[in-house]
């Protein structure tokens, strides 16, 4: 049985290791993530090309998804490098003292609009929620705080502030010039950090066509309270959702986590977009060789949730053994897929549909779950036709079968679905219909005698125009 669910991890020294991208795809690596917030363009050009060249060498397609900074507020840096803040301490962050002159009482911060973002007792978490404080005044550039959680505070750690609502713009200048750079590298995705409302996500895609990456697909990064308020709409305008753990945590509480995962993959499927779960998820991996059990029950329960996909963050960029994490989660997530729960297919029964395209789709997945098939086959230019398929919950393999390797790349990230080279012979009385049940003979995907349904357009090299399925049996 093929993996249903699908893995993006991303980049960093420890993958830079001589053959361990190669050890990764073939361990079944999926997509990998390039995190704009650390590194050169250049760096970021030889990951690319290093990603492209395993690929090429394994004969997979692996996406890659380029990961925008975005507005990440950080304090500054300290004489000594760091501190330690007593539980009682006054502490200030000042946006107007000197960047490298932190101090035991005071520290400079990037973003110098947060005085006027905070009131009287609102509260701040810093590196990632070790050290809270709470606000006691806040005079000038001068925001004095009271702290209530110490601990070991270091140079550039972030600021976070419970319950959101920091107004900083979504996309910085630097995530202007990072989406010309990730265009010109001819990237698969663009994930864009601390959305809030539909309008950022407008404003992404629209400096992503002007830098002429049309054919780019953007993913929203849940990680603001704003984003959960306004989920419906952030999830309209987006082709993927990330569930971003790590920041989501810090503003909206972990206990609040779990519910938030659920409502937020099903609403996305719903709404027929593609939904990743990140960070986190297999932390223990950083050093050790094998996930916690916690760590096998959070994977599978996300895979059970109906993600497409499951992230690595740390684990395999600064991890010991990568490609180990990427075989472990491999091996949770095609056993959870076994669970009977993820084969029930809910269809959509009660919903009118928007278009032919979509309606065609759903014909064939319902036929293909009430019937005795094999596979389904969906001819596609762009893989929109396989995405709304794989909305549908299934134990059989969606193919997108197309010659364009951009879409092989794209259907990477979708649950169920596997791409398949095929470029019709036009010179030539067999039918399309039998090429393409030939090319899937020879690839393996099907036996002689089995069935399968076959969606296609009327016309060949025509996005969107799926209007026809069809059930035949392999010769
Ligand atoms: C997160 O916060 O969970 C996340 C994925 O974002 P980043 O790793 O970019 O901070």
């Amino acid at each position: 049985m093929l993996r249903r669910t699908k893995i993006i991890a991303t980049l960093g020294p420890a993958t830079d290791r001589d053959g361990e991208l190669d050890r990764m795809v073939e361990a079944g690596l999926d997509v990998a993530r390039i995190n704009f917030s650390h590194g050169s363009i250049d760096d970021h050009r030889a990951r690319i090309e290093a990603v492209r060249g395993a690929a090429d060498r394994h004969k997979r397609a692996v996406g890659i998804m380029a990961d925008l900074q975005g507005p990440k507020i950080r304090v500054d840096r300290f004489v000594d490098d760091k501190i330690m803040l007593e539980v009682g301490a006054k502490f200030t962050i000042d946006g107007d003292i000197d960047p490298s002159a932190g101090d035991q009482s005071q520290v400079g911060c990037s973003y110098k609009e947060l005085p006027r973002d905070l009131k009287v007792d609102d509260v701040l978490m810093l590196d990632d929620g070790n050290i809270i404080l709470t606000v006691e005044s806040i005079r000038g550039s001068a925001i004095n705080t009271i702290v209530k959680v110490g601990g070991e505070l270091s140079n550039n750690k972030g600021v976070n502030k419970r319950g959101g609502g920091l107004t900083a713009a979504t996309l910085t200048e630097k995530d202007h010039a990072d989406i010309r750079t990730a265009a010109e590298l001819g990237v698969d995705y663009v994930a864009v950090s601390f959305v809030r409302n539909a309008v950022d996500m407008h404003v992404a895609r629209e400096l992503t066509h002007a830098a002429g990456g049309n054919h780019i697909h953007l993913v929203s990064k849940v990680e603001r309270a704003e984003a959960i308020e306004n989920m419906e709409e952030v999830i309209d305008a987006s082709d993927v959702v990330m569930i971003a753990r790590g920041d989501l945590g810090i503003e909206i509480g972990n206990a609040e986590l779990p519910a938030v995962q659920k409502r937020l993959i099903a609403e996305t499927r719903k709404r027929n977009a593609i939904a990743i779960t990140a960070t986190q998820m297999m932390q223990s991996m950083v050093e050790s060789s094998q996930p916690t059990r916690a760590e096998v029950l959070d994977v599978a329960n996300a895979v059970l949730d109906g993600t497409d996909c499951v992230m690595l963050s740390a684990e395999s960029a600064v991890g010991n053994h990568p490609s180990l994490v990427i075989e472990s989660l491999d091996r949770i997530c095609r056993g959870a897929e076994r669970h009977p729960e993820v084969m029930v297919s809910s269809h959509r029964l009660e919903q009118h549909f928007d278009n032919s395209e979509e309606a065609t789709a759903m014909a064939a997945m319902y036929t293909a779950n009430h019937f005795d098939v094999a596979a389904i086959v969906a001819l596609t230019e762009s893989g929109s036709t396989t995405k709304w398929m794989s909305r549908i919950n299934s134990e059989l393999p969606i193919y997108a079968v197309t010659r364009h390797e951009r879409t092989h790349r794209r259907v990477a990230m979708y649950r169920g679905v596997y791409p398949i080279s095929f470029n019709p012979e036009i010179e030539t009385k067999v039918s399309v219909e039998r090429q393409v049940m030939s090319e899937l003979r020879r690839s393996g995907a099907i036996n002689p005698g089995e069935k399968i349904i076959l969606t296609k357009g009327d016309l060949d090299g025509v996005e969107g125009g799926t209007n026809t399925m069809k059930v035949l049996t392999c010769e």
